[in-house]
Parts: C-alpha cells; sequence; structure tokens
C-alpha cells in the first residue's frame, strides 16, 4: 500500500467544503491556519468568515484598527494571535509591498507564524514541499509507523517530521499536507478510532499489533498552577450617564490589551468571598461613597496555563469618581474587546440585575447558577 497516494484519495473524496479550500489565496489561507490554530474547525468557521468579510486582504487588515479586530476575534482565545497577525500584515505591506511572501523562510519569519503554519501556507498556496507536523499529524504517523516514544519530544517530531518530508508528494505537498491534518482530525482521532473503516490499517503498525489504544505516548503531565483573581466591579451614574470602570491589560500576562475590570490587590491573606474592606477603598472613591452590591463567586475559568479561580466584588457609586480606569457607558460596553469571561459575566449583570444597570446586551451565554442575589 501507498501511504502517499491512499491518504490523498482519501482527502480528494472525503474533504470538507471550507472556505479555504476553495483558494489559494496565501491571505485566506494564513487567516484560516491562524484562526484554527488551538480552534476547531466547526468553532473557527464563522470567525473566518465575519474575520475575512470584514478584512477581505492583507491591505485593509494591516489598516485595521487592534481594538476592532480583538473585538471581532472576541470568544476565540489566544489573543495574541490576532496581534500577531495585524503586525504580520503591515510587515507584509511594509518589507513585500502587500505581497504575501512565497518562500518557506521569509513566512516563517512572520510575527505569529511557526513551522506548521509556515508549512501549511508554503505548500497549500505556493506548492513548497514542506510538511505539516501538528498533533493530529504525529498522532497518525505514531499510530502507523507504531512509534511508542512520547511524541512531545523533540526528538520524535524531528523523527516524524522527516518521515513525512520522505512521504510527501512534491507535485502535490498542498493536498498531502491537508490529507494527513484532516485525516488525523477525522479519521485516526483521539479514542476509538475507527480502523475497521480505515483505508490504511492494512499497514498501520498499531492497528497490527493491537496498540492503537496505547499511541501515541505522552510525558508525564505539567501541573497547571491555581490563581486567584478578586475584581471589583464598579458602576457610575452621573447625570444621565451610567456604566462601568474598565482597565485594559497592559501587564505581560494573560489576555493582553484585552480589557477587565480593575483588581483588588491583597494585602495580606484573608479568606477568599469576605468582603472587601470598604475602608481601605474610601480613600480612592473620594469624595464619593461606594455603594457595595454583592460578590460573585468563586468562578472557576480554565486557561492553557492556568486555572483561575475569579470573584467579583459589585459596587456602584452617585456620581463619577476620579479613578485611574476608563470610565466606559454601558451602551459602549459592547464595542470593547473583553475576555470570554468578564464577557460572561457582564452578560449575567445584565440579565439578573436589570434595576442595577439600565442597559440591554444582546443575549448570550451566562453564569446565572455563580450569581449571588445583589446583598442590599
Ligand atoms: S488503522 Fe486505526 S490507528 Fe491505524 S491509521 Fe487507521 S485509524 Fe489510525
Amino acid at each position: 500500500m501507498d501511504f502517499t497516494t491512499t491518504i490523498i484519495d482519501w482527502y480528494l473524496q472525503n474533504k470538507r467544503d471550507l472556505p479555504w479550500r476553495r483558494t489559494r489565496d496565501p491571505y485566506l489561507i494564513w487567516v484560516s491556519e491562524i484562526i484554527l490554530q488551538q480552534t476547531r474547525v466547526e468553532q473557527g468557521l464563522p470567525y473566518f468568515i465575519k474575520i475575512t468579510r470584514a478584512y477581505p486582504d492583507i491591505r485593509s487588515l494591516a489598516g485595521a484598527e487592534e481594538q476592532e479586530l480583538l473585538k471581532l476575534w472576541q470568544g476565540l482565545g489566544y489573543y495574541t494571535r490576532a496581534r500577531n497577525m495585524l503586525a504580520a500584515s503591515r510587515v507584509i505591506m511594509d518589507r513585500y509591498q502587500g505581497v504575501f511572501p512565497g518562500d518557506y523562510a521569509s513566512i516563517r519569519a512572520l510575527k505569529g507564524i511557526g513551522d506548521y503554519t509556515a508549512a501549511a501556507i508554503a505548500s497549500i498556496a505556493f506548492n513548497v514541499p514542506h510538511p505539516v507536523v501538528d498533533g493530529n499529524v504525529l498522532r497518525l504517523f505514531s499510530r502507523f509507523f507504531g512509534i511508542d516514544i512520547p511524541i512531545d519530544r523533540s526528538s520524535v517530531k524531528k523523527e516524524i517530521h522527516d518521515l513525512a518530508q520522505s512521504l510527501i508528494d512534491p507535485e502535490n505537498p498542498g493536498d498531502f499536507n491537508q490529507a494527513v491534518m484532516e485525516f488525523g482530525a477525522r479519521v485516526c482521532i483521539p479514542s476509538n478510532p475507527d480502523c475497521n473503516a480505515c483505508c490504511l490499517s492494512e499497514s498501520c503498525r498499531a492497528y497490527k499489533t493491537g496498540m492503537v489504544h496505547l499511541l501515541p505516548k505522552r510525558s508525564e503531565k505539567q501541573i497547571v498552577p491555581d490563581r486567584t483573581i478578586h475584581y471589583l466591579v464598579i458602576s457610575y451614574q452621573q447625570g444621565q450617564e451610567s456604566g462601568l470602570f474598565m482597565k485594559q491589560r497592559e501587564e505581560r500576562d494573560i489576555w493582553h490589551h484585552l480589557f477587565d475590570f480593575p483588581q483588588y490587590q491583597e494585602e495580606r491573606e484573608r479568606h477568599p468571598g469576605s468582603p472587601i474592606p470598604l475602608k481601605s477603598l474610601k480613600r480612592w472613591f473620594s469624595p464619593h461613597h461606594p455603594d457595595f452590591q454583592g460578590v460573585t463567586g468563586p468562578v472557576k475559568h480554565k486557561l492553557t496555563h492556568q486555572n483561575l479561580s475569579v470573584w467579583f466584588y459589585r459596587f456602584h457609586v452617585n456620581g463619577k469618581p476620579r479613578l485611574p480606569y476608563q470610565a466606559v457607558p454601558f451602551h459602549e460596553l459592547k464595542f470593547l474587546p473583553v475576555p470570554r469571561l468578564i464577557d460572561r459575566y457582564i452578560r449575567d449583570l445584565f440579565i439578573f440585575a436589570p434595576g442595577f444597570l439600565n442597559f440591554k446586551m444582546d443575549d448570550g451565554p451566562a453564569l446565572s447558577k455563580k450569581i449571588n442575589p445583589p446583598l442590599h
């Protein structure tokens, strides 16, 4: 059985009809590949459509406001992808006069583009025979060739990369790369692949030796640290204007450049969720008096490298204190790029405390079980 021919034939007969597969425009392929990093096709597709509608080419993306792009990206997570895409589009405008570079090294040098994405763009848009190696490909090759060494070791990744390089169809590298990705995502899936119906089974080492459920192997898992965040959710009302105080994240930390709420810095250990000592905040709000309205939490939120435990303390202030944060009227909140956790919290405020917030947001998923009634 010839691996290359078999898998390309399978791909041509079974590939999903997706907008980025109907084009060889490197810009569209690039956008799709960036979106699909860490994101499933079903989730990424609507984002691809709305982002390429807003920015149909490199020039329009390069001229975008970061905040607008982040707003379109909201909900996808890993916002660095969007910021890097914006930076790379500006480099393409400046250095390549708006023409996407066609060689692997130049593509790889663009911000936010790693080995995998560079190989995908180079092979699909420019016919460069450079193999893609992602989690799906590692799993497929580990099983097909019976590699029982942890696939997260760089030596194994290199071995699989070299195997793929030796198998890639030099005439048709884009289809080969898409075939191995698609096959890994849809047939040689992580649990219970349907090996009996698999077109590669007659030569698959794992299938023949009963090792399918044991491969691929991985090294011991890293422990993900816990982190607690205390947010101050401060609403204000001044004349006809009412809104929330928001803070743009500048730190090199999670959610860079997105907006969230001011954080209460713990001066000493205390029981999480116990009321924030109002005295310590009084000077801050002066001459206004904050009205403590309730606490929500802990809301659990998992990120790749951190498990968050988040508390939201709600305050209302009559007037508009001079705080070092951005006072955002309610009707403008929906234009701010915010992390998904904050977006859901704000939506819940509108749903469960309508008297507190005199403005309606669009419908959305709720954190309803986590919301405590206001403590007036
Ligand atoms: S036979 Fe099973 S393990 Fe082997 S490639 Fe096919 S789906 Fe994967």
